[in-house]
């Protein structure tokens, strides 16, 4: 390297700081399990208070805590059945109301592919 080139380091990704006379806190690795069977590990500091759940990391779903790999409260206990889209959609309108939408959209469509129909056949009569 020459004299000239100037010297750097990366930002952010090292410390000048050596890890000489520092003690680290103790950590336990702690279980979680979700209702699809998903195990997420975490550490936690020997100290801390550790939550009884915790996002599932593959699923986001309420994973519960195991001790001795038993969960420590029911697996799904909070979990509200998601509603469907059909449940929001009744939430909104009628079925009657639907089957008019229905209807006009099926015109619509009828009426498209027909132009197109009679649009392709003009193209090839003047072919
Ligand atoms: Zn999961």
């Amino acid at each position: 390297m020459s004299q000239s080139s100037m010297r750097g380091m990366r930002l952010g990704t090292q410390s000048l700081e050596s890890e000489r006379n520092v003690a680290f806190e103790a950590r336990t690795v702690h279980s979680y399990l979700c209702p699809q069977g998903h195990i997420s590990e975490l550490k936690f500091s020997a100290t801390a208070e550790v939550p009884e759940t915790w996002e599932c990391k593959s699923c986001a779903r309420t994973a519960v805590l195991l001790i001795d790999g038993v969960p420590v409260e029911p697996i799904g206990k909070d979990e509200k059945t998601p509603r469907s889209h059909w449940e929001m959609l009744l939430e909104r309108r009628t079925v009657d109301e639907l089957q008019i939408l229905l209807d006009e959209q099926l015109v619509n469509l009828r009426a498209r592919r027909e132009s197109a129909r009679l649009a392709a056949e003009a193209a090839k009569a003047s072919a």
